[in-house]
This record gives C-alpha cells, structure tokens and sequence, in this order.
C-alpha cells in the first residue's frame, strides 16, 4: 500500500510500504478514507519530538471503512462499518480507562517501559506518533491496523460527510476538552493562544460552552479573520501588544481563563524570554520554546485556570512557577481522552450546532502529503487545516 512515511526532520515521503495484518484478536483493519495533518505531526517533521524511527508511517487523524475484523473486536464491529479512529488507542479495561482517562490508558503502549522512564508513568499508545507511544503505523496511508479496535473507535452515520466528522478523532475533541477543563462560568473572559485548528475549535468551543468573551492571539491573518468569524475577538502579536490588548478587553483584571492552544514551537515575539527560548532550543538544551506559558501565566486573572492542549515533549526552562503559585492558578492539560467527548460532539454535529469542516483550506490526494507538511508548517497559501484522500 502507499503511505506518508517518516524517514528524518522534514523528510516524509509517499511510500510503498507492506499492508497491515491483523496481529492481535482484538485489531481491526481499516481503509482509510479521509485522514488530514496535525499541528502534533509538525513537531515530528520539525524533529522535536524524540523516539521517530526512519520508516515509521506517521498520521493520526483518520477515518475509513472496516475491511478486517479480529474474533475479538467482533461484537462490536463489523467489515463494512464507516468509523473515526481516536487518536489514543484505549483499552477500555485497566483502571484509567474505567476512569475516562483514556490518553493515559496504561495497556495500550506496548513500549510501556520506554514511556515510563522518560515520564515516570506510561501514557496511551498513539497512533504514527514515536516509540514513546507505541511505534503504531499511522493512518496517513490506504489501510490501517487499530489496535484494541473493539474500544477505539467512533461509529459515525451515513447522513454526515467525512469532511463533517474526521475531526472528532483528534482536534475537535482537544479544542473541547482544553475549554472544558477551564470550567466556563457565563462571566468569563477566555483568551487561546493559537489560530491554529485545535485554537480554532477552542474558539468555536468556548463560544458553545457559554464564555462572555473569547479573545484569540496569532499572528496570521487568515487564521485570526478564521477565529474572528467564530466569534472570537482577534490580537495580531506582530502588531500590537499582548499584554496591553488584553488589559484594555477586560479592564485591567485580565483573562479568567487562559489556553494554549500554540505548543512547544511558539513562534519568538519581540520578548527576550522567547529569544532566549529560542537559542536553549535550537543548541539542545531545552526541549521546549514556553513563551506563551510564561504569557498566559503572566496575564492571567488571579485564581484563573490555565488550560494546556498544546504539546510539549520534556522540560523548559525558566517556568514562572512563582507567578503560578501565589496567584493561585490551576493548570489543567494532557492529551486529549477523545472518547469521553465525542459522544457529545458527534450530536452537537448531528443538531447543527457546529460543522468542524469550517476548518478546512486544503484538500488534496495523499500522494501531495510531503509538500503539503510543508505548506502547512510555512502556513502558506493560505493553509490552515489539510485533508488528503488515499
Ligand atoms: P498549528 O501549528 O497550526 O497552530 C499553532 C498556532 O500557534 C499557529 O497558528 C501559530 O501561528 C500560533 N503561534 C505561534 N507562536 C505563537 C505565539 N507566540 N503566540 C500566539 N500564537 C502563536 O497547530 P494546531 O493543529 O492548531 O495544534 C496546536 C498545538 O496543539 C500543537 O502543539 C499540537 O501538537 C497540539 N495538539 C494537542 C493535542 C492534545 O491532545 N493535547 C491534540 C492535537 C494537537
Ligand atoms: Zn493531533
Ligand atoms: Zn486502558
């Protein structure tokens, strides 16, 4: 079959790679019918995360039809079923599964020990993400082995197109959950970080859940017009100033509610923490570029939440825990346990309150992945959120 596979940074290539088999009674095999890129694989292309090994197929937002089914997953599916395929492959069994804590599911990683060492605990196994989640073939590619399939999986109806659906197997779900871990009272002012598509299904989140007031912080202006239109007011960091943006929309009280929806590749301001970060990263001594935690810490109403989907991958540096503490913040985070969501989600689609496929710039054959990691990353021609058709 073909697949987008990851050979080094910012070398993936359209592949032939062998079919899956099915290994374990409990897989299934799937071929994939929509799958898109996410701002999670832009950190493997760029090479900040650890534990990609060359030939890995990569790609976690994905969806299809079953083709193949193990004599374990056989009660709950069936060949011909039209599913999305969660990001966080989930047991259902062991005691964080029973708790909804699906992405630290603590079966489903078969590189258990590799996860623990780094992390203190395994996570979830994730799918075309490193070693550290498992080493799972990804789902940018014809066909598919889901593992633990008789669990992860969503059923989705025939009344709604790919294009409606794909995302509640990653960011529609992260968006939500990021919005929903910041507890939304009708009084509160949430600022995003982050136009992206999981900021941009924060935006559309926050907005559903009840927030008074959703402020959005980038620096593109197609993805800042994209966020305006879902009700969002738009702060361009290159021309003007954060902090006093923020001050003036909420009379010098600041966000009640903080998200960062931008992750461990912030892009520098003109601030010296994020040159700083800047040079740590770029010789290896930092992992991370936390500008925009140190922002949203800063800038954050006393007793306020900071809520965290955007991914890092070990440690940074000058960390305001001071800021932190005597304000008394919270900090929610985590990947996200997308099918504790997506039950909700999947009828907030069915009723019309949201269509995720608002998102979507580019859609394009699979074959056009290489280029488009490109586009995406460069945010160019206008890219915001690309789909690809095997
Ligand atoms: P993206 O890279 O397209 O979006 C990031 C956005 O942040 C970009 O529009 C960029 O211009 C903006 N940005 C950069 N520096 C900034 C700064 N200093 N201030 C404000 N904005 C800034 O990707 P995405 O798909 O939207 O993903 C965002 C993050 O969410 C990534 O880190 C991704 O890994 C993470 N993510 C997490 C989960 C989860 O389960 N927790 C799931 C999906 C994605
Ligand atoms: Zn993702
Ligand atoms: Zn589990």
């Amino acid at each position: 079959m073909k697949a987008l596979v990851w050979h080094s940074p910012k070398d993936i290539r359209y592949d032939e790679v062998p079919d899956p088999k099915i290994e374990d009674p409990r897989d299934a095999i799937i071929r994939v019918s929509t799958c898109a890129i996410c701002g999670s694989d832009l950190h493997l292309y760029d090479g900040y995360m650890p534990g990609m090994m060359n030939g890995d197929v990569v790609g976690h937002e994905f969806m299809g039809e079953v083709m193949e089914v193990g004599p374990g997953a056989k009660g709950a599916l069936k060949v011909g079923d039209r599913i999305v395929v969660p990001f966080t492959i989930f047991c259902g069994e062991c005691e964080q599964c029973k708790r909804g804590n699906y992405s630290v599911c603590e079966r489903s990683n078969r590189n258990k020990n590799m996860a623990s060492k780094l992390f203190g605990r395994t996570t979830a196994g994730l799918f075309g993400y490193t070693h550290l989640t498992g080493g799972y073939q990804g789902g940018q590619a014809e066909y598919v082995r889901v593992p633990f399939a008789d669990k992860t999986h969503i059923k989705v109806p025939s009344t709604l197109t790919d294009e409606q659906v794909l995302f509640l197997g990653d960011i529609f779900p992260t968006g939500w959950q990021a919005v929903v871990q910041c507890d939304i009272q009708p009084t509160d002012t949430v600022a995003i970080w982050g136009a992206g598509p999981v900021g941009q299904m924060a935006v559309r989140s926050a907005i559903l859940l009840g927030a008074r007031q959703v402020i959005c912080i980038d620096y593109v202006p197609e993805r800042l017009s994209m966020a305006e239109a879902g009700g969002a007011i738009a702060i361009n960091f290159k021309e003007e100033s954060v902090l006093e943006r923020i001050e003036e929309l909420t009379a010098g009280r600041g966000p009640e509610k903080c998200i960062d929806a931008v992750g461990m590749e912030a892009h520098a301001t003109a601030t010296l923490d994020s040159m700083y970060d800047k040079v740590k990263q770029a010789v290896m001594l930092e992992t991370e570029r936390p500008h925009v935690l140190r922002e949203m810490a800063y800038v954050c109403q006393g007793a306020g939440t900071l809520s965290i989907p955007g991914v890092y991958g070990g440690f940074a540096d000058k960390f305001p825990i001071g800021m932190i503490m005597n304000k008394g913040l919270t900090i929610r985070t985590g990947q996200t346990h997308v099918n504790r969501w997506t039950d909700d989600l999947l009828r907030r689609i069915e009723e019309g309150q949201i269509d995720p496929s608002f998102v979507i710039t580019h859609s394009v054959p699979l074959q056009q992945g290489p280029e488009m990691y490109k586009t995406f990353r460069d945010k160019h021609d206008g890219c915001i959120k690309v789909v690809m058709k095997p």
